[in-house]
């Protein structure tokens, strides 16, 4: 046996692990089981063995292909950079709103205040002419 095939069938060599599809048991078997159709030991019921992803099929970028990396990083900091941009424009535009709606404020107050001396005034006058219409009645009666 060379030493690639020991290497290979040490490998196949690990226990499947998986729940049972219809009790949800935890279902430990020898690799050399994949595929089959077995009892499960809770629920009595056939299950089939999954049969495990060749490490070929993984979907895994191999940590030592630049070529493969470098651009996906690239175009991950490329899109983490746009992102902070249209965060940072976004905090802008409401810091500007918020300078806005405090600039308004301010003048809403300030507008409150002109209404409120002139009710002061109007108030004074109402008070001046029931005085002298008082007056007035007071001569003319
Ligand atoms: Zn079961």
């Amino acid at each position: 046996m060379t030493d690639e095939l020991q290497e290979a069938v040490e490998k196949e060599d690990v226990d499947i692990n998986f729940d049972c599809p219809l009790c949800g048991k935890n279902i430990s078997i020898d690799a050399r089981g994949a595929g089959l159709m077995i009892t499960c030991p809770d629920c009595q019921q056939k299950v089939q063995v999954p049969i495990p992803l060749a490490e070929d099929d993984a979907a895994v970028v191999p940590a030592d292909d630049a070529d493969v990396r470098v651009p996906a990083l690239q175009r991950a900091l490329a899109e983490a950079d746009s992102r902070r941009e249209r965060l940072v424009a976004e905090l802008e535009a409401a810091q500007r709103r918020v300078v806005l709606l405090e600039k308004s404020a301010a003048e809403q107050h300030e507008r409150f205040e002109q209404i409120s001396a002139e009710l002061v005034m109007i108030q004074n006058a109402l008070d001046r002419m029931v005085t002298l219409l008082q007056d007035a009645g007071v001569r003319d009666a």
